[in-house]
């Protein structure tokens, strides 16, 4: 709170100047995108300002008190190895740690959070509040100030804010406005303008000078969010207790610890629908206005009204979780819903452990302008305006993850292909959004050039590169399954693929953290170099490591890497037996062993991709039953093959939602027919 009040009378005292100056980046709102933005366009050096209509709300969570899962936890740990405040916030504010797909392997580990909300805000405020080049201001963006730029481009020169504050003048602008773009909000038959419940929508000049005078393609895309109910009239002895990991892991680099101890962590409950909330969605859908339009909803986090409809008869999982360590308020997650507030509470009641519930606010939804970010260079500038740069929900993703990993935007790792811009390093790529488009404008405004991430060697870049590739048809959402080189892409490994060519290329990371990041990378060398050149027999192995009980050996003489990638075999064994070659490396255990596991599989994967690039002109045959094809399709890609129909293999890895384990399976099965 302390913190809070500081910020506003610090900002507020400038107010009234920024007028007068000019900036090298000013950012257009202060969500997970805007303030990712502007942290990131300062770490690259650029004089920067945030505006954003509500301070108090600078680092929100418009819904789930949750941060990271499978495939976003990947971004969360991608935007801290490139110095982004996501992770770190999270392990501020984290009330719930736990490792998602824990049975799987450490490539689709999904670290994930339950989070104080207060603590969230209080932490990115107090962060920005720190940063140098850095001016926040409460206000309004009316328009865009735009002139004509060479080949009948345009050239963005600032904005114009509302209510006559008059106008500030910028080299890069970088617009992050969320659900706000002519947002509506939903509950029941009633609709209001507003982006989040209690705040105004976007000011409609700005949708209009974006599709009016910039000429951009806009879609309209839809979300919405749960009741919030009150913890004291739940009955969770009728739902099952979840508890958290006993030892929380943190989502940043540079912690050790989370500011939770492991014993005060909060359970969270998980109980099921009843075909009595079936019911009552349906006898509610002539008064649900939200529900009855075609704009395009999240699928993978739909409503309820969405969930009923699509699978009648169903039971549908309800997550009961905490919104802070004092609050008394409970999120059901899965519980997102539209219909008149009554029709929410007597649905809730449906649930046996919401028997007596009660509500502190209702469910809502939000309809929002989005632009068709296939308007967009990889470095999430708009093509046709020189120096507007976009980020976040407004390029047509959902979640928290995805917003904060777009705002760092410039080509990290080369361009040229895409644009014919400048070749930046060796690494050939495509893209990245969130931290990526503050990072850009950054560089941009200081006559830098922009850069990109490529898509095998982060999430981000897998991001990017499929919404200004492919577009959206619905909110885009993350999954380990969209990135062809997943086995690399590992949380684990995030630092050693972006932190250092995070400083020494893009210049967004602190050298206290490149130092921390170099000392892990040659340790981690050396460890692998150690593993790969202490060699023994299998006998010789079998004695030193009789407590193991390792598999039969294939070959004779075995190395210390190929032992590690047994099951059963640990690195903290092999330091217990040869401590004078390995304990020294001890810190890494567990990052060793996941090394050693995964480098055949990383290289199984390269030579996949390498196939299926060389067989992109494979046809595929015309008369091919995609719905009951013998192989492991899921039913999504089944239904996107068998609509579509695309006529070789190099059409089909192209279509939005067909996943690169897909085309793999694909070109098995067709090589195999042919
Ligand atoms: P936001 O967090 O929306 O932030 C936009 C910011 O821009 C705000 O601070 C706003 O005040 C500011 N702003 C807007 N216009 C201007 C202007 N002209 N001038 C100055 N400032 C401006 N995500 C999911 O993944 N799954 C869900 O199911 C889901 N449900 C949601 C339900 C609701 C009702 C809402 C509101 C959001 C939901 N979200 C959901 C979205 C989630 O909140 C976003 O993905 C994330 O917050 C997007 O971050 P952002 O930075 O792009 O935008």
């Amino acid at each position: 709170m302390l913190q809070l009040r500081r910020l506003l009378s610090y900002r507020s005292q400038r107010a009234s100047d920024v007028a007068q100056h000019k900036y090298d980046v000013v950012v257009v709102g202060g969500g997970h995108a805007g303030t990712e933005a502007a942290a990131a366009a300062t770490r690259v050096g650029a004089e920067t300002l945030l505006v954003t209509q509500k301070i108090e709300t600078i680092g929100a969570l418009s819904c789930n008190p949750s941060l990271g899962g499978v495939g976003k936890g990947q971004l969360v740990k991608e935007v801290d190895a490139l110095d982004g405040l996501m992770g770190r916030a999270g392990d501020y504010a984290g009330v719930h740690f736990s490792i998602l797909n824990r049975s799987k392997g450490p490539a689709v580990w999904g670290p994930r959070a339950q989070l104080d909300r207060g603590r969230y805000r209080e932490f990115i405020q107090s962060q920005l509040l720190k940063m140098p080049r850095l001016t926040v201001i409460e206000g309004s963006v009316e328009d865009l100030i735009v002139s004509a730029a060479d080949s009948g481009k345009h050239r963005v020169t600032g904005v114009r804010m509302a209510d006559g504050v008059g106008e500030i003048l910028a080299h890069s602008v970088v617009i992050t406005t969320g659900t706000f773009l002519s947002g509506s909000l939903f509950v029941g038959r009633t609709t209001s303008p507003g982006g989040r419940m209690g705040e105004p929508p976007s000011c409609a000049g700005l949708s209009r000078s974006l599709k009016e005078v910039l000429g951009l393609k806009l879609g309209r895309m839809r979300t919405g969010t749960p009741p919030r109910i009150i913890k004291d009239t739940i009955d969770f002895s009728l739902a099952k207790l979840h508890l958290p990991d006993p030892q929380p892991t943190p989502f940043s680099f540079v912690n050790r610890h989370t500011h939770c101890k492991p014993e005060d962590q909060l359970p969270c409950h998980l109980t099921y629908t009843t075909p009595g909330v079936e019911k009552v969605v349906r006898e509610s859908l002539h008064v649900n206005s939200h529900i009855q339009q075609d704009t395009k909803g999240p699928r993978y986090c739909p409503s309820i009204e969405s969930r009923v409809l699509r699978f009648p008869g169903r039971q549908h999982q309800v997550w009961l979780e905490p919104e802070g360590l004092t609050s008394d308020l409970v999120y059901p997650q899965g519980m997102s819903m539209t219909m008149p507030p009554e029709l929410q509470l007597r649905l809730l009641r449906e649930i046996p452990a919401l028997h007596r519930a009660e509500i502190r606010t209702p469910g809502y939804g939000v309809q929002y302008d989005y632009v068709c970010p296939m308007q967009l260079f990889p470095w999430l500038q708009v093509k046709c305006v020189q120096g507007l740069f976009l980020a976040g929900q407004i390029n047509g993703t959902t979640g928290y993850e995805e917003a904060a990993a777009q705002v760092q935007n410039t080509s990290l790792f080369t361009v040229q292909q895409l644009c014919g811009g400048h070749v930046i390093c060796s690494r050939s790529s495509v893209s990245f959004q969130g931290l990526w488009a503050g990072v850009n404008a950054g560089r941009t405004a200081l006559s830098l050039p922009p850069m990109s991430l490529s898509r095998t060697e982060s999430y981000i870049g897998v991001m990017i590169n499929d919404l200004v590739s492919r577009g959206v048809t619905e909110p885009y959402r993350m999954f380990t399954s969209r990135a062809e080189f997943r086995t690399s892409l590992r949380p684990d490994n995030a630092d050693l693929r972006l932190t250092l060519p995070g400083f020494e290329e893009v210049g967004c990371v602190s050298s206290q953290r490149y130092s921390e990041a170099l000392r892990v990378s040659r340790c981690l060398s050396e460890a692998l170099i150690a593993l790969q050149s202490f060699a023994l027999s299998s006998q010789h192995w079998r004695e030193k490591l009789r407590h193991a009980r390792i598999s039969e050996a294939k070959s004779t003489l075995i190395s210390g890497e190929e032992m590690l990638q047994h099951k059963e075999v640990s690195f903290e064994m092999l330091a217990s037996v040869f401590p004078e070659t390995f304990a020294q490396y001890l810190e890494f255990s567990q990052r060793i062993k996941i090394e050693a596991v995964y480098r055949p599989h990383c290289e199984n994967q390269k030579r996949e991709m390498e196939r299926i690039q060389e067989e992109e002109s494979l046809t595929l045959p015309p008369d091919i039953d995609y719905l009951s094809l013998p192989v492991s399709l899921s039913n999504e890609v089944r239904e996107i093959l068998d609509r579509v129909r695309p006529d070789t293999l190099g059409a089909a890895t192209r279509l939005p939602g067909v996943t690169p384990a897909a085309i793999v399976h694909l070109l098995n099965y067709v090589s195999k027919t042919e």
